[in-house]
């Protein structure tokens, strides 16, 4: 079995925004951290949803995957200077891997990566 990192993962209440992901262990750069998965939608059931606020909603450049049933993964915030990325795994999921040597008690982050998010980010790039 593969180690996960997972539950060395742990969702508190972030400066950001809201609740967010904190690891207790050192993450080295380019190790796996998770597998994003969730409801598999169509782009029209995508759009529905965020019309309905779900902003919990990633993309794998095939599928939709919709991770609000999630524990974890739904509450990953946005930074521009962040220090995770997504990467494609398979048609219904997506794994998260460390960007850059991340220090416990940080909080792990993704650039979203869409117009809005830029304008309303607060982040110590953008301010
Ligand atoms: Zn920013």
């Amino acid at each position: 079995m593969i180690e996960s990192l997972e539950e060395n993962i742990e969702v508190k209440q972030s400066n950001i925004h809201g609740k967010g992901l904190f690891t207790h262990k050192f993450i080295p750069k380019g190790q796996e951290i998770m597998i994003i998965s969730g409801e598999v939608i169509d782009e029209k059931e995508c759009i529905r949803r965020e019309e309905e606020n779900n902003v919990y909603i990633f993309w794998n450049g095939d599928s939709y995957i919709d991770t609000s049933n999630t524990e974890k993964i739904k509450y990953i915030n946005h930074n521009c200077d962040f220090n995770c990325e997504v990467l494609d795994r398979d048609e219904s999921s997506l794994l998260l891997v460390a960007y850059k040597d991340i220090k416990p008690g940080e909080e792990l982050t993704i650039d979203y990566g869409y117009e809005e998010i830029y304008k309303a980010c607060s982040c110590t790039l953008c301010s």
